[in-house]
């Protein structure tokens, strides 16, 4: 299959492209596109086929449901139950980086649903998703425009080299704002079970929820057989190819094993910005300064690719905070690394 790349300026929106993007998605083709999270791959909401067509390019299992992704919050009526509570969420964080759990309606076929009587529902605020939704003039289901597995895409580019060939459109419209994926709720009246971490904190859901508690499954192992809240919780995710171990430990103590270990093994190391002049330029990938978490999680894919790209037999990362923002690049880290933490001591030696 060929792929057609529409390159669209999100500042300048070439409209005819982005009508004949929408066409694909009408005739029940697939095109991705990009958000403010991290671009999506989208098919019609309302087509089973489309659906199969998604987790076929991403191979991705058909019990892990899709993200349906609407124009406008009020627009989740056709799809969804709401409550009063998603129109709180919504008129305080939506067009934006959260996707409410709701119960669903029949014009949402159970392919999209991963077989469940729920449905995730979210409104992008990013102007390339706003207009291609709106041009198609029906909800898109979309997940993440990877390859099941590997680390969710934050550029054009990433797309294009999972799925090229693959799926019918990519909208190249460059890098994405925040770079990981949204912020997931589940309701239950005015409680929100917090799924999945992401732009939106659980303090910031606090200020709208009567209460917010964080699934264990977002910090935690899943036990053996353990049935997840959210399908996605049990699939290995974001995984570069060489073995991922995080950090954890005093700053000065892991940076001096840091340099130990550049000198010991063939190691990638993502790094801070105030680590780079200690460190050895080879295989060093700067992730932003220690405290700016916002440039932590708007690189944090691409540097997880690019370490794939350097090629060595090992990646270190620091263990990042759990509180704010910190928690859902903790995450993604932790399932990157399949839960490897190192406590770094001061004279542990590299392995
Ligand atoms: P992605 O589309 O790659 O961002 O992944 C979407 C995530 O949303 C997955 O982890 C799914 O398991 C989760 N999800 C989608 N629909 C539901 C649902 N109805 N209930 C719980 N989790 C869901
Ligand atoms: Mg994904």
């Amino acid at each position: 299959m060929t792929t057609k790349i529409f390159k669209i300026d999100p500042q300048n929106i070439d409209r005819r492209a982005l009508a004949e993007a929408a066409e694909l998605l009408r005739a029940g083709g697939l095109v991705a596109f990009p958000t403010e999270t991290v671009y999506g791959l989208g098919g019609d909401a309302t087509d089973a086929r489309a659906a199969e067509k998604i987790y076929a390019a991403k191979g991705r299992p058909s019990d892990n449901p899709l993200i349906i992704h609407v124009a406008t919050p009020e627009d989740a009526e056709g799809y969804a139950v709401t409550s009063e509570t998603y129109y709180k969420l919504a008129k305080a964080f939506m067009p934006g980086p959260l996707t409410v759990i709701l119960p669903k309606k029949d014009t949402v076929p159970s392919t999209v649903t991963g077989g469940l009587d729920t449905v995730a529902v979210r409104c992008p605020s990013h102007p390339i998703a706003r207009g291609l939704i709106e041009a198609a003039g029906v909800a898109i289901a979309a997940p993440s425009a990877n390859l099941s597995g590997s680390p969710s895409p934050s550029r054009g580019e990433h797309v294009k080299r999972d799925l090229s060939g693959r799926i019918d459109g990519i909208i190249d419209g460059g890098d994405c704002e925040i770079g990981l994926e949204s912020t997931i709720v589940k309701l239950d009246g005015a409680h929100a079970t917090l799924l999945r971490p992401g732009a939106i904190t659980a303090d910031a859901l606090s200020c709208v929820c009567e209460s917010v508690s964080v699934a264990p499954a977002v910090t935690e192992a899943l036990a053996e057989n353990e049935r997840p809240l959210s399908p996605g919780m049990k699939y290995r995710h974001y995984a570069p190819k060489a073995p991922l171990v995080l950090l954890a430990g005093d700053g000065d103590e892991v940076l001096s094993f840091l340099f130990r270990a550049q000198n010991a093994e063939k190691c990638t190391i993502l790094c801070y910005s105030e680590e780079t002049e200690y460190l050895r330029g080879e295989r060093l990938i700067d992730v932003g300064r220690r405290e700016d978490l916002t440039t932590q999680a708007k690189t944090l894919f691409s540097a997880l690719r690019q370490a794939d790209d350097l090629d060595g037999d090992i990646i270190y990362a620091h263990l990042p905070p759990t509180e704010g923002l910190g928690l859902a690049l903790y995450n993604r880290l932790i399932r990157a690394a399949a839960h490897t933490v190192l406590h770094v001591t001061a004279d542990q030696t590299p392995s």
